[in-house]
């Protein structure tokens, strides 16, 4: 669990920033979580034989002896929530999350104990057009971020729970015939979660599966025109995409479309955005039958691609516009009073003053980096009069009202 430090927060705020715009470009609402839920939430909705229900969650018992769970992701609070303040039934729903997530793994780049995610979840719309909406949504994110170069969308489709059903009678045969070619965890899975294995890593296992039966074969006729209509809009959006027959997603809440956009910059961890349809899962946690769609982002490794491809702009690091010096002693509290009148006069002006010795000042002010800097110091009247360095160029002997002018003049 990692401390996110000063240096690193403008980073994070700008792309929170920029997400929140994005979604408001939609029309999405906030909607806020608690980090802590009851542990069969969780059990119920991720599903008992997947990695994070099976080893990766962070459960207590509290002092009443509940079993609490710190939240590993987003999707079944927001049901949770939604479900019982009675905002789904019969209504069409567009909200956005963010915040911390636990999961007990194996730290490494790009995968904490706590890390971070934004999500999006949408309710009651059953049809593709909101499936499309997500994932342009998040494509226009890239666009924004300067990442679409540097991302692809991989997609499938699941198709319905009997089709699913289908498969996976059909493709658990295909592999108890090669039961012996089968790495360890795979053969564990083949009873439990065989879908699983499509996204297995091992090369023997993924060999194996060049033959085997494959999803997209069994899909029913709903799916498949949902997913059709899915693949032209997005054609039509000038979004591109690689079908990819072995996505399944590692949660057993979803049904028909799934998406991961994926990076190869990263290394092993390049799944930055992952997520789908879940139409049953609304009625599994007990409401009513409710289809929806959502998605998250794992803002740690959307940082880290950021930071990869230095696509920071260099203005996001610097906390202050303006570093206020006095050039001489004896005059600091009449610093303090003027920055305020800056703050008044410019709302939105970030103003930094400087506090403490006064030994190469000029030279520590501009070292600040401060995109301005004002020097002052009291004139034979007391009056206070300043310099102003902006772009290495310095302005002299500004009155107060010539200092005003002159910021104005550079905003
Ligand atoms: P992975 O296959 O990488 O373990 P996942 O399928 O477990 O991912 P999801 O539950 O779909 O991940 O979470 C959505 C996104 O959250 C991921 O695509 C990733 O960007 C991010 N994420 C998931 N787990 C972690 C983690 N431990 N640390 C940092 N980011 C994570
Ligand atoms: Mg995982």
């Amino acid at each position: 669990m990692n401390d996110i430090l000063p240096e690193q927060t403008p980073v994070w705020q700008y792309l929170e920033k920029t997400v929140k715009d994005v979604l408001s470009a939609y029309g999405y609402s906030e909607i806020r979580m608690p980090v802590v839920e009851q542990t069969n939430l969780f059990k119920r909705s991720i599903g008992e034989v997947t990695d994070i229900v099976e080893k990766e969650m962070y459960t207590f018992d509290d002092r009443n002896g509940e079993s609490l769970t710190l939240r590993p992701e987003g999707t079944a609070s927001c049901v949770r929530a939604a479900e019982e303040h009675g905002l789904l039934f019969n209504q069409m729903q567009r909200f956005w999350y963010q915040g911390p997530m636990f999961r007990y793994e194996r730290p490494q780049k790009g995968r904490y104990r706590q890390f971070h995610q934004i999500g999006v979840e949408t309710f009651g719309m059953a049809s593709s057009d909101i499936d499309a909406e997500v994932i342009m949504l998040s494509a226009r994110l890239w666009k924004r971020l300067g990442l679409l170069d540097s991302v692809t969308l991989q997609l499938n489709s699941l198709g319905s729970n009997e089709a699913r059903a289908d498969y996976k009678a059909a493709l658990v045969e295909y592999l108890e015939e090669r039961k012996d070619q089968l790495d360890e965890d795979s053969l564990r899975r083949l009873d439990s979660n065989p879908l699983r294995i499509l996204d297995s890593k091992d090369q023997n296992t993924q060999a194996l599966l060049d033959a085997a039966p494959v999803l997209t074969d069994y899909l029913d006729q709903e799916s498949k025109t949902h997913f059709a209509e899915l693949t032209s809009m997005l054609d039509e959006a000038g979004i591109a995409y690689e079908i990819n027959p072995r996505l399944v997603r590692g949660l057993d809440y979803y049904c028909k479309t799934v998406f991961e956009w994926v990076t190869e910059k990263l290394g092993a961890q390049g799944t930055v955005c992952a997520g789908g349809r879940y139409d049953g899962l609304v009625k599994q946690l007990g409401g009513r039958p409710t289809p929806a769609v959502g998605f998250a982002m794992g803002v740690e490794r959307l940082i880290l691609l950021l930071e990869t491809l230095e696509l920071i702009p260099e203005s996001v690091k610097q906390p202050f516009d303006l570093y206020v010096a006095a050039e001489e002693k004896g005059i600091q509290s009449r610093i303090v009073l003027f920055a305020d009148k800056l703050r008044d006069q410019f709302p939105g002006l970030r103003v930094r003053i400087h506090c403490g010795g006064l030994k190469n000042i000029s030279q520590k002010a501009q070292q600040t980096g401060a995109p301005i800097v004002l020097l002052l110091k009291a004139n034979d009247n007391q009056q206070l009069s300043g310099t102003i360095w902006y772009d290495k160029e310095p302005s002299f002997d500004l009155n107060e009202e010539q200092i005003v002018d002159k910021i104005s003049g550079l905003r």
